[in-house]
């Protein structure tokens, strides 16, 4: 292994792993070097891009790039950057057999989706995972709340109250 490299990513959480590929894809040389746990690890899998901007929550979270502060890291990047990343993401998780959906509103537009949080709030979430239908939430009757044994900040109990 050459002692050269031109990139060091330090941290393989999201953003460390997103910075990795793209620069490995641009033929850098890439080592990567980490330590500990990140979120990433706990994470519902959900990619969360826009909910609330504005004041206000976000059916369609690229309608919330324009309403940002300018020194909003969208904002410097500017939204078709957000989005060709977005469309990365999107395609490099296809590729590793875990595609990612969005959900639609019911004229077919992608939207944020309102999912039950690990605290039994709310919270708009915009990429899913193919096996979360969130219109199945939408039509329950009743839920079953399961905790994790072990995973200390799982409360069902919160959840259902
Ligand atoms: C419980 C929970 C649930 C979440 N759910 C969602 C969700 O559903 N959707 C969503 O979009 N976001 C969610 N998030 C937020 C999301 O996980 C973070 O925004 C995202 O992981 C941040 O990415 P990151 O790469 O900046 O940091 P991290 O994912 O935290 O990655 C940092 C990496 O650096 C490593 N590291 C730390 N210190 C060092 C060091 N000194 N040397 C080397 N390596 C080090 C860590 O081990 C880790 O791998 C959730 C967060 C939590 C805590």
């Amino acid at each position: 292994m050459s002692r050269i490299i031109d990139v060091l990513v330090v941290g393989s959480g999201l953003a460390g792993l997103v910075a990795a590929l793209t620069a490995a894809r641009e033929g850098r040389s890439v080592r990567m070097v980490t330590d500990g746990m990140g979120s990433l690890a706990i994470s519902g899998g959900c990619v969360d891009l826009l909910g609330y901007a504005g004041g206000q929550r976000l059916n369609d979270p690229w309608s919330g790039m324009d309403l940002l502060p300018p020194a909003h890291p969208y904002r410097l990047l500017g939204a078709s950057r957000v989005r060709a990343a977005v469309d990365m993401l999107l395609q490099c998780a296809a590729d590793q057999g875990w595609p990612l959906h969005t959900a639609a509103t019911p004229e077919g537009a992608p939207c944020n989706a309102l999912l039950p949080t690990i605290m039994g709030t709310l919270k708009p979430s915009y990429l899913l995972p193919d096996g979360l239908d969130p219109a199945a939430l939408a039509r329950a009757r009743r839920i079953l709340v399961a905790g994790v044994h072990g995973l200390r900040d799982c409360r069902p109990a919160l959840i259902v109250s």
